[in-house]
């Protein structure tokens, strides 16, 4: 697959060099189990499946930084402070797709929003967004209880494969008595009563 400059300014081996630096190996082999997923996913529902490429392997780019790299960004630009109330998990993908932005050159906002919304998801989600959100949740290396049906819904109805994921993260999140990201609970109200 090659890349248009508007997008991105690598190749995707340029890219899949930047990543294999960036992330352990194990880290980088599940960025790629996503791209492919997404890429599939964008072939049966109709997305650009370049862009499913590039944001499947780059919605993980900065999950290995630390933590005072994702504070300074958050300062810096003047994110929502309400952020430095969370951690990795919520950071990898709402302030790491600045990094993805600053760093590896991808313009599309479209991609951006994708990576974003990847761990949290959003009220409105473009179909992109929707597949790199169910690509990361049921790439062939996930096993958990849910996931084969997770990954049937990822066949049939889109949508209720988005709701799927997003009313059992909160199950788990209150269950194992985690801190909720308010986008998250959004999310829920956004998806999940639409598709019951
Ligand atoms: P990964 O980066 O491929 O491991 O997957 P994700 O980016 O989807 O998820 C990272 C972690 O964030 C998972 O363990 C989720 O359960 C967790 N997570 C998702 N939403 C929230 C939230 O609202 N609050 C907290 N504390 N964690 C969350
Ligand atoms: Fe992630
Ligand atoms: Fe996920
Ligand atoms: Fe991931």
């Amino acid at each position: 697959i090659q890349y248009h400059e508007h997008l991105i300014p690598l190749t995707r081996e340029q890219l899949l060099n930047k990543l294999d630096n960036a992330l352990s190996a194990g880290r980088f082999a599940h960025v790629q189990r996503v791209e492919k997923v997404a890429m599939d996913m964008a072939k049966r529902f109709g997305a650009d499946v370049e862009a499913a490429s590039i944001a499947g392997l780059c919605h993980d780019y900065a999950k290995q930084r630390p933590d005072e790299d994702f504070i300074a960004v958050i300062k810096q630009k003047k994110l929502d402070p309400e952020l430095l109330n969370y951690g990795n998990a919520i950071w990898h993908g709402v302030v790491g797709a600045e990094m993805v932005k600053d760093e590896l050159g991808v313009q599309s906002e479209d991609i951006l929003d994708a990576i974003r919304q990847h761990t949290v998801g959003g009220t409105y989600m473009t179909k992109l967004a929707q597949i790199i959100y169910m690509a990361d949740y049921i790439e062939p290396a996930r096993d958990f209880e849910g996931v084969d049906r997770a990954r049937e819904l990822c066949q049939s109805n889109l949508g209720a494969a988005v709701a799927y994921q997003t009313k059992h993260t909160l199950e788990y999140l209150i269950e194992n008595n985690q801190p909720v990201y308010p986008q998250t609970l959004l999310t829920y109200n956004a998806w999940v009563p639409q598709y019951r």
